[in-house]
């Protein structure tokens, strides 16, 4: 081969790797808001649909802008917890002694880095604690006494807890299985392939002061990994700690080669037979969403640069394709 023949192949070959390297992918974004039990009522629907179209669009215009799906992640579930409606943030259940006690946890694909924190009493967006654990400590997990230093060493503002104690209406602080407000949770993969997952919750209602739940624990609520899929959970935490559920789907597809919705209906199902029920959303390293729940609904709102996007609280909405 001459000189300028191969100055030509190589120059094919670097565009061929430049073009791999920079070949923008599908970008989405899936959120929920807890799985549950939900009025068939579509008025009082109403407002749920909304908080989760805002948190949805949110995370999906920062994909949109180039953002990357932490970014995205973390902003969708901000809006959530900040809503009231949800068992998160500012919208948590009390524990047995009458106070909030919030889990989070947030969880990057690409090297596999976490930040999860227990037993928040005193701000309201975990999940921002969450990230700020992973990105600017070497640790994972923080909880008790170690949140107060880490507010204290980043200089964020503590709130009353009392604050947090907030209340509809005429709504009680009781053990009622008809709770309505769930616990949140996001996944998305943004334009360079990087999928992340977050979840952020108030727990379970009348919980032991201390008791903490799947949702900080990642592999259990959370998992995100670029080469199978990033998932969130919610559910009866023990349940998925048991399981480690967010860890077992991206493990079935990775080791069994189960599609992702397979693996997300495995795995509740696997739950189900233990006695507890709950729900799943997942997105894969290709941007194909998937969720599945054993309760009576779920709110989950989806995102693509595909086009697709719907928002639904009960499965069969999903064939009216309620929001193109
Ligand atoms: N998984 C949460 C917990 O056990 C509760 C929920 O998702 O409803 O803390």
């Amino acid at each position: 081969m001459n000189a300028k023949a191969f100055k030509i192949l190589i120059l094919v070959f670097c565009c061929i790797n430049f073009s791999n390297v920079y070949a923008l992918k599908p970008y989405a974004i899936i959120v929920h808001g807890g799985a549950g039990t939900y009025s068939t009522d579509s008025s009082e629907n109403h407002q749920i649909k909304h908080v989760l179209l805002s948190a949805v669009e949110k995370g999906y215009s920062i994909l949109e802008s180039g953002g990357s799906s932490l970014d995205a992640v973390e902003s969708a579930i901000n809006i959530l917890e900040n809503s009231f409606l949800f068992n998160a943030g500012r919208g948590s259940v009390l524990n047995e002694e009458g106070f909030v006690e919030m889990d989070a946890s947030i969880m990057e694909g690409k090297n596999l880095q976490a930040g999860a924190v227990a037993g928040v009493r005193n701000y309201p967006n975990p999940i921002s604690l969450a990230r700020l654990v992973m990105e600017k400590t070497p640790h994972v997990l923080f909880a008790g006494e170690g949140i107060n230093r880490l507010l204290e060493k980043f200089k964020l503002p503590k709130i009353p807890p009392d604050s947090l104690k907030y209340r509809p209406k005429n709504e009680e602080h009781t053990k009622s299985p008809k709770e309505k407000r769930g616990t949140v949770g996001a996944v998305a993969i943004d334009m360079y392939g990087n999928i992340s997952a977050g979840t952020s919750t108030g727990g379970v209602s009348n919980k032991m002061v201390g008791r903490v739940g799947d949702s900080p624990i990642i592999g259990a609520g959370t998992y995100a990994k670029n080469s199978t899929c990033g998932v969130s959970c919610t559910g009866l935490g023990e349940f998925f700690i048991r399981q480690s559920a967010a860890f077992q789907v991206s493990a079935l597809m990775e080791f069994a080669q189960y599609s992702l919705s397979k693996a997300v209906t495995y795995v509740l199902n696997e739950i189900y037979k233990m006695g507890a029920s709950g729900g799943i959303i997942a997105i894969d390293k290709d941007g194909n969403p998937a969720f599945d729940y054993t309760t009576q609904g779920m709110p989950c709102a989806f995102k693509s640069s595909n086009g697709v996007s719907w928002i639904i609280i009960f499965k069969n909405e999903l064939e009216k394709n309620n929001h193109k």
